[in-house]
């Protein structure tokens, strides 16, 4: 390799520099610290509630039912999970356009795991400055120790991690005395171990890196932005020029900005970027380098908010317009999807049947000139209570419908296949035609379902 190749590979391929990121406190640290606890907790909580005897949430995938506190959602259910995505779709659009990266900053797994895992760091290894300096220390004792400890905590927090999520899939009781005994199964295990391991990869060892070069969100979410948009921003006209100052004394008479280049901002900065540079791709608006400069700004006796939300706009002196037209059609969306949704989860049809022909037999011909044709009907109640269902046919003059009972009892959760016997007068049929059967529960008029089949008859 000559001498500008070298020059060339050094360029593309730097090596990373781990970003040691400064403890920060303030406002909107404590709003990502209320962020994180409120949102693990929730996720390791989540699995060990109980509700009515069963797991509160439980993505039972082998009986194909989501069980959600007092929702149990089927297969035929599956369009309300995707009317779910479209609604986190378009709460991304709408708070993007709105405050720009505030799911990278506040919500994001990556961010909230990342967080986590720099707290132990920061337990184990101490300051900024502390880890610093052991990074370049030789190995002694006390390194090793605590080298070793951060990736216990590490390595612990992570297989917990992948433990609690297949805990969603998989009874976590069982699981969790499975696990005591060594018994999982060779999924369960594959399972806790891949999204442990990538826990501990991404929010360990990767951080930064996994917003700066995998997230797609990262690269898209330049263009849901505008001059109106809300954004982490430093006021260059009024820091620059930055300097460093005597405290007390009057930086315009120096000629200075109100920046005092403490490079605070940068310390803190998870993504190790410097705000003064502008906007930059790999903010995840986080607003920590908003609490560290207000720190400053009040320790030099300067109003805050040099570092600030803003919008392009009003940086520039022009009127605000945070709510605006883009914004005002995207909530408006989002509140008809979120209400149609919520419309449609108490209002959806909790029994379903499925009419299905007897393939051994197109049709019997019976005494009494009638034409039969079996079927097998299966009745599924997605209920929590358990209904009786009375089976009537229709489409067809002089039909008539047998199977067996007066009614079928069909439990919470439960499909129960009835055979059922159908039977028309050959004098109204010729060739085939469609029937309609219907399921109907005595206790409660409102449960109904229908399905059409074919009755089939023969064509002289
Ligand atoms: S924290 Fe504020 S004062 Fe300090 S360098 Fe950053 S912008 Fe300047
Ligand atoms: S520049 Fe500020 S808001 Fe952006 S990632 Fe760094 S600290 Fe967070």
């Amino acid at each position: 390799m000559n001498e500008s190749t070298d020059d060339l590979a050094g360029g593309l391929y730097a090596a990373r520099q781990k970003v040691y990121s400064r403890e920060v406190a303030g406002r909107f640290q404590s709003l990502r610290t209320c962020a994180v606890w409120a949102l693990l907790g929730l996720y390791y909580v989540l699995p060990w509630v109980r509700w009515e005897g069963r797991q509160a949430v439980l993505f039972d995938l082998p009986a194909r039912k989501f069980h959600v506190f007092a929702l149990t959602l089927w297969p035929q259910d599956f369009y309300l999970l995707m009317w779910l995505l479209v609604i986190a779709a378009m709460s991304l659009f709408f708070f993007t356009a709105l405050a720009g990266r505030l799911w990278c900053g506040y919500a994001c797994p990556q961010t909230v795991w990342t967080e986590v895992f720099i707290w132990m760091e920061r337990w184990v290894e101490g300051s900024r400055s502390q880890q610093m300096k052991l990074a370049k220390a030789p190995w002694t004792t006390d390194k090793i120790l605590r080298l070793g400890a951060k990736q216990i905590l590490w390595i612990g927090f992570a297989l917990w991690t992948g433990f609690t999520f297949v805990g969603y899939f998989t009874p976590v009781t069982e699981l969790a005395d499975k696990l005591a005994s060594l018994a999982t199964g060779p999924w369960e295990t594959f399972w806790v171990l891949f999204y442990g391991g990538a826990t501990y990869m991404n929010a360990g060892l990767m951080r930064e890196q996994v917003c700066k070069y995998m997230c797609p969100y990262a690269r898209i979410q330049s263009a849901m932005v505008d001059r109106d948009t809300l954004i982490i921003t430093y006021d260059e006209r009024r820091g620059e020029p930055r300097g460093a100052r005597r405290k007390g004394s009057d930086p315009r008479a120096r000629g200075l900005g109100d920046c005092v280049d403490c490079t605070l901002c940068v310390q803190v900065c998870p993504t190790g970027i410097d705000i003064r540079q502008g906007l930059q791709n790999e903010c995840i608006g986080c607003a920590a380098c908003i609490d560290a400069c207000d720190d400053v700004m009040g320790k030099v006796g300067y109003p805050r908010g040099l570092i600030r939300y803003d919008t392009q706009s009003g940086l520039e002196g022009a009127p605000r317009r945070v709510l605006r037209p883009r914004t005002a059609v995207l909530g408006a969306v989002l509140l008809l999807l979120m209400g149609g949704f919520l419309y449609a989860i108490t209002h959806r049809n909790v029994v379903a049947v499925d009419v299905l022909r007897d393939r051994n037999a197109l049709y019997r011909e019976r005494g009494a000139g009638l034409i039969e044709n079996v079927y097998n009907v299966k009745i599924l109640n997605k209920d929590a209570a358990p209904h009786e269902f009375v089976i009537t046919a229709s489409g067809l003059a002089g039909i008539a419908i047998d199977y067996g009972a007066a009614a079928i009892a069909v439990g919470p959760g439960e499909v129960r296949s009835v055979p059922v016997r159908i039977r028309v007068p050959r004098a109204e049929l010729r060739g085939g035609a469609d029937i309609r059967v219907v399921i109907r529960s005595r206790d409660t008029q409102a449960l109904e379902a229908s399905g059409k089949a074919r009755f089939l008859a023969p064509t002289n």
